[in-house]
């Protein structure tokens, strides 16, 4: 039995249902033909061959199924998908015996393309870059997400250049995802308890090459009408819904994956909407091993890893603890707990001292590591969190970083792909990347120029059609609707600058002196022209404001072929325009911006980024490969905005324009060519998220299953844990230094300290000297106890060094040979 609509087609053709359920033809460029020649209108506007097979007439399969070209094709197509799927992947070379059997990850947005919008922005895109990127590695990963009837608005102009948000439905019937059944056949479910009722979640998956997405649904028959809405909208403004969409991630997540009988191991959360996961984690662990609250969170936080991409605390959920309770007043008699003490490991205090349920405070409470998305990123988070760990050293604080990348095949054009096809072969993204830059290296300036210009001219025929179809939905005159057929011109350096219309990205920067603007892009000499597109948050009136601003500058007549701000960003749009684009423009305001991945995105197409030196762009840059504004301290003043802007100004005047337009005898930009040869080669394969996942793997997932494990098999180790953080959480007050010596000698200094740690057992903590600038930590040992006291003891270390002594300041922090410290414990006693 089956629950959705399945074409019936010619037997030759039967598998074409089995192709187009696997979305794996959003990053295989192998398969375009294919569809293309299929119905080639549709191909064009939707991307989906879902879509594709249920729209075209039967006859037109009738003639495909004769034409010996098609079958051809289609039977390549699906040798090379066997091929895809039973290759020993990049993680079965490396990893075929670590002890990790699955990672499931946790987020509440997808951009997997067009064809399933169940994403806002850059998040939901990463999560998608990272399944596809799992996939090609080939990874042991499940996903779990929602299912929204609307996702995210849809963004129309009107003829004042303001911004209307639009809610088309999503018909489940024409998206690539299909319900999971039960094995005795019926439409397999979740329930999660809500007061006085359960929310009733079905399961629909979505095959992302070799991984599973599961999306939970709630519009089931049997729950109200109000509950059948609870999944409508991707990120709604009523904070009672948000909460319940995060309990249905997170428990009802779980739940399904127990539904459907998979084992995991690792928790993989991406951003904090799904940490309640950590509770159901906890519930069952509880009851399966008849452990208490405590012991069973240690044990399942050694399965958690989480990642967040936020800058901004405000940024952060909080729930009201009323209504938190309220949700859990049920669901706590399972933990025979409180509500209260439920909520406690998520209880954080606003800065009126004011407690509020945190969905970022429980999933710091329970996961073993925690990563930010760029190096910059990872500093920002540690001073949001220092005041968690407080008189740690902001270095100590337990963030680490991975840096975002993108799925190359998913963003790269079909040119781009057919020259690193020759450049490093077919099987290039899938294992690990050592060779690409030298393969890049190699390409020659008349190979690199052409496949530019090509890009550049497909990008302007889209759009011209794109432009033209807004404009009629606009209700524009026809005079303006064939003039969209010859705005912008193929051999001019063409700008793109596309995101989230908000005010700290600063779409309005370029913007800041628009007589300068406009000078720039109108030199005949050496003309530029720009591409701008993106949304402001429904509720966001400053952002339409910013819209509407340039919507206005556009239609400056003598811009009109010059600027084309083109409405309803979305991956289809932003994937012509990465590919297209000579430049990318990105000037968010310093420190704001988490990572950043638009940037990412035209890398590997021979784009070039001009960008603000933050998130990504401050590692990646240097002068071969770009331009940076912005200054090397990174902290914003109150005159960043303007002075900024006119940096952008100036570099794109005294360095972009003339690099681009220094043209040799044969009419080739040597050093233009040479920038883009640089950052293709030392840049696409480093902001890659095949680069990406395998540093989850080698340096969270592995390790922490390792210790999942361990944690599971040692119970006493366990015990043992929970008793070190529950001693010390009572006793620290105890710990106090007494005396210290300290003789210098040549070459270094000997050190002796007198400790009472009270009823703290001495293997329970460490005593060490500390150095920052450059950090230095040194264990001191014990000597002797100190007779006659309880708990005294003296402690020493012989130090080389030829920095001062005055540098190295004792200090006590707790210590376990099972714990990450300070993440599981953040007690500190310095010596003053
Ligand atoms: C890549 C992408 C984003 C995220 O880009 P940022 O650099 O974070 O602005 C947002 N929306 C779309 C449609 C994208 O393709």
């Amino acid at each position: 039995m089956t629950l959705k609509l399945q074409r019936a087609l010619p037997a030759s053709l039967q598998v074409l249902n089995e192709l187009a359920n696997d979305i794996r033809w959003s990053w295989n460029h192998a398969g375009d033909q294919l569809w293309r020649s299929i119905d080639p209108d549709s191909w064009q506007s939707l991307k989906n061959p879902y879509a594709i097979l249920q729209t075209t007439p039967s006859s037109r399969f009738k003639q495909l199924a004769e034409d010996p070209e098609f079958l051809k094709r289609l039977q390549w197509l699906l040798s090379d998908r066997e091929r895809y799927l039973n290759r020993q992947g990049w993680y079965q070379q490396q990893h075929g015996e670590a002890p990790l059997q699955q990672v499931a990850y946790f987020c509440m947005e997808y951009g997997l393309g067009e064809a399933l919008p169940l994403y806002a922005g850059g998040l939901g895109i990463l999560a998608g870059d990272y399944l596809k990127a799992a996939s090609d590695l080939g990874v042991p990963v499940v996903a779990l997400g929602l299912l929204f009837d609307q996702g995210y608005f849809r963004q129309t102009l009107d003829s004042d250049g303001w911004q209307q948000a639009l809610y088309p439905n999503c018909d489940t019937a024409s998206l690539p995802i299909s319900p999971v059944l039960a094995e005795s056949g019926e439409w397999l479910q979740v329930a999660v308890e809500l007061p006085g009722r359960h929310l009733l979640l079905r399961l629909w998956q979505v095959q992302v090459g070799h991984i599973r997405l599961y999306l939970l649904d709630s519009n089931h028959p049997q729950n109200s009408v109000a509950d059948q809405g609870i999944c409508n909208q991707l990120y709604p403004a009523e904070t009672e819904i948000r909460f319940i969409q995060q309990l249905a991630l997170g428990v009802g997540g779980w739940r399904a994956l127990r539904a459907l009988d998979l084992p995991v191991d690792i928790c993989h959360l991406n951003e904090a909407h799904c940490a309640l996961v950590i509770l159901e984690r906890v519930r069952e662990v509880m009851q399966q091993r008849s452990l208490d609250f405590a012991t069973a969170l240690c044990l399942v936080r050694a399965g958690n890893i989480l990642t967040t991409h936020t800058a901004v605390a405000a940024a952060f959920d909080h729930f009201p603890l009323t209504m938190v309770e309220k949700y859990f007043s049920v669901y706590a008699q399972q933990f025979s707990l409180t509500p209260h003490s439920l909520m406690a490991p998520g209880i954080d205090h606003d800065k009126t001292d004011k407690p509020f349920f945190s969905p970022i405070t429980l999933a710091l409470n329970g996961c073993i590591a925690v990563n930010a998305v760029s190096q910059s990123h990872r500093g920002v988070m540690q001073e949001m969190l220092s005041s968690r760990y407080p008189r740690w050293p902001l270095e100590d604080i337990p963030v680490s970083k991975i840096t975002n990348g993108v799925h190359v095949p998913s963003w790269d054009s079909a040119w781009a792909d057919q020259l690193w096809t020759e450049a490093a072969g077919k099987d290039r993204w899938l294992g690990d990347l050592s060779g690409l830059q030298q393969a890049i290296d190699r390409q020659s300036d008349n190979s690199l120029w052409a496949f530019k210009c090509e890009e550049r001219a497909d990008l302007i025929h889209y759009v011209r059609q794109r432009y033209a179809k807004a404009l009629i939905q606009r209700g524009a005159s026809e005079q303006a609707i064939s003039a969209a057929n010859y705005v912008l011109d193929p051999n001019v350096l063409t700008l793109g600058f596309a995101r989230r219309f908000t005010d700290y990205k600063r779409p309005d920067l370029l913007l800041k002196d628009k007589q300068r603007l406009a000078r720039l892009l109108c030199n005949r000499g050496r003309p530029v022209q720009i591409i701008v597109a993106g949304k402001a948050h429904p509720q966001d009136h400053q952002g339409k404001l910013l819209i509407q601003e340039w919507v206005a500058f556009s239609q400056w007549p003598a811009l009109k072929d010059r600027c084309v701000f083109l409405p309803d960003y979305d991956i289809a749009l932003a994937q012509e325009l990465v590919q297209g684009v000579d430049i990318w423009i990105n000037t968010p305001r310093s420190r704001w911006e988490a990572c950043g991945t638009s940037g990412m995105k035209v890398l590997a197409n021979g784009g070039l980024n001009i960008s603000q030196w933050d998130g990504w762009w401050a590692e990646a840059w240097q002068p071969d490969y770009g331009w940076a504004i912005g200054d090397l301290e990174g902290k914003p003043g109150p005159q960043s905005d303007k002075k900024e802007a006119q940096q952008l100004y100036h570099r794109l005047e005294t360095e972009v324009i003339p690099a681009f337009y220094q043209r040799d005898t044969e009419g080739l930009p040597r050093q233009w060519l040479q920038r883009i040869r640089a950052s293709m080669a030392a840049l696409a394969p480093a902001y890659s998220s095949n680069r990406m996942v395998r540093e989850y793997v080698d340096r969270l997932y592995i390790d922490s299953a390792k210790r999942f494990y361990s944690r599971g098999k040692n119970t006493e180790c366990l015990l043992s844990l929970v008793e070190w953080q529950r001693v010390l959480d009572t006793h620290w007050s105890e710990i106090r230094w007494g005396k210290q010596s300290l003789v210098e000698r040549e070459g270094g200094f000997d050190i002796e300290v007198q400790i009472y740690l009270g009823d703290v057992p001495a293997q329970w903590v460490r005593v060490e000297l500390y150095a920052e600038q450059p950090t230095e930590k040194i264990t001191l040992q014990k000597k002797a106890a100190m007779v006659g006291s309880v708990g005294g003891a003296i402690y020493q270390a012989s130090v080389k060094t030829e920095r001062p002594s005055w540098h190295y300041t004792p200090r006590i922090i707790g210590w376990h040979q099972e714990a990450v410290v300070p993440l599981e414990c953040r007690h500190i006693l310095w010596k003053d």
